[in-house]
This record gives C-alpha cells, structure tokens and sequence, in this order.
C-alpha cells in the first residue's frame, strides 16, 4: 500500500443533497470601537443554526473600518472561533493568553466560565478581512476553565478534490481528512473551501445537523437556487437527505458550517450566553466584580 493512495482524499456519495431553505443577506452593523462588519448569522436565526449564535464577516480595504478594533470585553458560555483571510489582529486576555492572529490562520476560544480579551489590530492599513463564528457549548461544559489555541494557517489541514477545489478543514472532518480542531457533542464542521467556477464540491452531513454556506466571493448554486456573494444559505434539514452538493457559477470562496444542535435553552445578554436568566444575572454580577480573572 502506498502512502499517495493514503493520503487521497475520498469523495463521499452524495445520492440526496439537501436544498436551501433561505438566503440570507445579514445585517451591516458595527460592534467593538466601531468595526464595521455584517452580521450574518443574527439572533433570530439562533435555534434555527443551533449550536451556532453567531457569524460576523469583515473585510474592508478602508482603516477606518477597523482601527479601533475591539478593546477589553467579557465572554461567558461559549466558543469564539475567528479565522482571518487578510490582516493581522493581537489578542490578549485575562488568562493570560496572547498572540497575534493573521493571514489565514484561526483563534479557537472557550470563554467557558469568564474571559476578558481584546483583539485589536496591528496594522495602520492594507486589507483586513475574517469572519468570527460562535459556537455554543453544552450547559454541562459552559462554566469549564477557558482556553484557547491559536492555529496558524500551516497547521490547518488541506487538500484539493479531482475537480480543483481546494478545501482547508478547520474543524470536523471533510473527504477522510480531519481538521485542525473536534468539539464533542456539536462535532461542527468548518470548511472554507476555494471552488472553480462550472465544478462542483460535495460533502457529507448527518441529517440531525444544522448547516449553512456563507459564499464571500464569487457565486454558487444550490439544488436550483443562485447564492450570490455575501448571502447565506440555511441549508434545509431533512431525514433522507445524506450531505450538500454546490456547484460554482463563478470563481467562488465559501464557508461550509454545520453542527449537532444541543436542543437546550438558549438565553443571552450581549457577550453571555447561557441557558436561564437566572445564569445571565449571575454572569453579569461576576463580571461586575471582578470574577472573570481566567
Ligand atoms: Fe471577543
């Protein structure tokens, strides 16, 4: 046995992919000392995407847009993963955590029972473009310690299909390869994958998973329905159905996003997320006195 058929990536049968639900544009807002940023994933849509709460998507050429980046602040309850395409951004937190994250590379933070962190940019110009992604944890696991790792963009793992697309994994597992990180209980799936256009890319999904493509350049196609640039497709669950197919319509970049839904009570105030309000109120004593030290 050779290592080159080892290291092949295999192509799953995907026999019933699932169709799109909804597209979606998102919200432009700005959060942080002004970011400007759009949100896609936005607290209606919370229990629909379960175990997801949140995806923001930036990119602007402009420093304004950016410079002030997002000073200190609390988490509490969940998961932040930031993965930056362009542009250079330092995190500090109150564990004691720091690094700088930048081209390509990924953030995975548990806030679990209370960080505060800053990420501020450590560029005065150029193009800074990423996303940040919230993934909730399990009430069992949201007052765990926090952590964090950062993922340069070396260590995710890639690969390319016969057809070209180029895909990097950065959480779950795609065509036999696995990503850079496993969660229990949501086992999300993270892909951002580069698809030529008039080809087309095809992964597996269990049925009981929640999933949505974020198309950020160029355009796709979806069982019969265009996602433009810059919209979201919730992808629709179905018992039979076995994965996702998309074809490009154009030269196309686009996030793959799928997770195990928890099924519990979500209650959040801003930067908490936790199951009753009795938990937020007590989120907000412990960060107002100091308790959120890491
Ligand atoms: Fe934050």
């Amino acid at each position: 046995m050779n290592t080159e058929t080892l290291n092949r990536p295999l192509a799953p049968v995907v026999a019933r992919p699932r169709d799109v639900e909804q597209v979606i544009a998102g919200l432009a807002t700005s959060d942080g000392a002004g970011v400007k940023l759009t949100r896609v994933l936005t607290q209606p849509l919370q229990r629909r995407l379960d175990p997801f709460l949140m995806l923001d998507a930036f990119g602007t050429d402009n420093p304004d847009d950016y410079i002030g980046g997002f000073p200190d602040h609390p988490h509490r309850g969940f998961e932040t993963v930031t993965y930056m395409i362009d542009g250079r951004m330092r995190h500090r937190d109150s564990a004691g955590h720091e690094g700088v994250l930048q081209n390509g590379g990924v953030q995975w933070m548990t806030a679990g029972r209370g960080i505060v962190h800053s990420e501020l940019p450590e560029q005065q110009e150029g193009r800074m473009e990423g996303f940040q992604l919230w993934l909730n944890l399990p009430a069992k696991d949201k007052m765990r310690a926090p952590w964090y790792r950062d993922i340069q963009s070396a260590e995710i793992p890639e690969f390319t299909t016969d057809d070209g697309a180029k895909v990097r994994v950065i959480a779950g597992t795609s065509h036999g390869v696995a990503g850079a990180m496993t969660r229990e209980t949501t086992d999300p799936l993270y892909l951002d994958v580069a698809l030529p256009s008039g080809t087309s890319f095809a992964q597996a999904l269990p049925a009981k998973q929640n999933a949505f493509v974020y198309v950020y350049r160029g355009a796709l196609r979806i069982g019969g329905v265009n996602v433009p640039a810059q919209r979201m497709a919730i992808l629709r669950n179905e018992p039979d159905r076995d994965g996702a197919v998309v074809t490009a319509t154009a030269d196309a970049r686009f996030l793959l996003i799928a997770g195990t839904p928890l099924d519990e009570p979500i209650a959040q105030y801003g930067p908490f997320v936790m199951n009753t309000r009795d938990e937020i109120m007590q989120a907000v004593a412990d960060y107002q006195a100091g308790r959120f030290t890491g």
